[in-house]
């Protein structure tokens, strides 16, 4: 079973994961917590070329190659595995961030995103995504250390992102969670747990 947790920075995404994380696994499943962008060795060095600030002005189609890399490598590499052997798999961020960020944010075409996405990934779709909508103006609040070259763009930017987001949950409504992120975390995750008592297996 495959839940991806998606939304702005400063939405409470890790939060939120170790939570249901934590709830999922007192349950008696395994669970594997794992994140976007990177889960494996060479995600780790994707990560860090993505996220320094020296490069900005990094161009669109190469970040969205990037990603995708990362994603092609967690996917095979963590995601796929894991399901395989019957573990739950939450992934703090999936498909949708690319969609939002690359597509929406970026004026890439979000058709052709999400298509590059499905070839990284072999197709895989996840069972539930969560979608913590919060304001920019929240989540901004939430910041604690120097922002990484994404926070550190400007407002309309995380505008079209959360917009981005928000189409792909309205486009699907049957797969996706949209959960006001806004509110404290604990009432965050009854909601969460409320809708997977009745989906996992
Ligand atoms: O969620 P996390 O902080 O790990 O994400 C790292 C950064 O990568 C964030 O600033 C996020 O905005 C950015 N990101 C992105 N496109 C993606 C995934 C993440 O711009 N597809």
């Amino acid at each position: 079973f495959f839940i991806a947790i998606e939304g702005g920075d400063g939405a409470g995404k890790s939060t939120q994961a170790e939570l249901l994380a934590d709830w999922i696994r007192s349950k008696g499943h395994e669970v594997v917590l794992t994140r976007e962008p990177g889960a494996t060795p060479v995600g780790k060095r994707l990560r860090s070329i993505l996220l320094d600030v020296s490069s900005q002005g990094l161009t669109p189609r190469a970040e969205a190659l990037l990603y995708a890399a990362d994603r092609a490598e967690h996917v095979a590499t963590v995601v796929r595995p894991a399901l395989e052997r019957g573990a739950v798999v939450i992934s703090d961020r999936y498909i949708d961030s690319s969609v939002a960020y690359q597509g929406a944010g970026r004026d890439l075409s979000p058709t052709e995103i999400a298509r590059i996405s499905r070839w990284a990934t072999g197709g895989l779709v996840p069972h539930l995504t969560v979608l913590l909508d919060v304001s920019p103006e929240t989540a901004r609040e939430r910041f604690t250390e120097a922002p990484d070259r994404l926070e550190s763009e400007p407002a309309e930017f995380h505008a079209r992102v959360r917009a981005g987001f928000l189409a792909l949950a309205a486009a699907d409504p049957g797969r996706y969670l949209v959960v006001d992120a806004g509110q404290e975390p604990e009432a965050v995750a009854t909601v969460v747990r409320h809708r997977l008592d009745q989906m996992l297996p």
